[in-house]
């Protein structure tokens, strides 16, 4: 299981290009890339290309609200860029309970179908 350490995770290794990832934006600081297990007709992943101790939202300083900003804003401009004018649903898991399973932080954002709501 994972844990919620500060160690390097399959993300990093994404960012450096040493597995291969579908990477649909990038800039200085941010990377989205097609998640591997898509739960909807779109499913991306939304990183900061610097982890600077964000492994999860829980961890989150106020040093950190430029980059959690620019992960969102960036949500919408991938939204758009994947012609989800119909909606689309932004996540991020925290900790055990919330189902992270990767310690580094992302947003998940997930659309091309309906939704539900609340989710299980
Ligand atoms: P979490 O459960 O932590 O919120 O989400 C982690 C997500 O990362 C999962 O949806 C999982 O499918 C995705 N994922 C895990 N490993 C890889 C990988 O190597 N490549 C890609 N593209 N996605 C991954």
């Amino acid at each position: 299981a994972a844990v919620a350490s500060d160690s390097p995770t399959i993300f990093d290794k994404i960012i450096n290009k040493e597995i291969p990832a579908t990477i649909v934006y990038e800039d200085d600081k941010v990377l989205a890339f097609r998640d591997i297990n898509p739960q909807a007709p779109t499913h991306i992943l939304l990183i900061p290309k610097v982890r600077d101790g964000l492994t999860g939202l829980s961890k989150a300083e106020e040093r950190h609200c430029e980059i959690l900003g620019h992960l969102l804003y960036t949500a919408k401009v991938v939204a758009k860029q994947e012609g989800l004018e119909e909606g689309f649903r932004i996540v991020i898991n925290d900790g055990p309970n919330g189902c992270q399973s990767v310690y580094h932080i992302h947003v998940h954002l997930i659309g091309g179908r309906q939704m539900n709501w609340p989710p299980g």
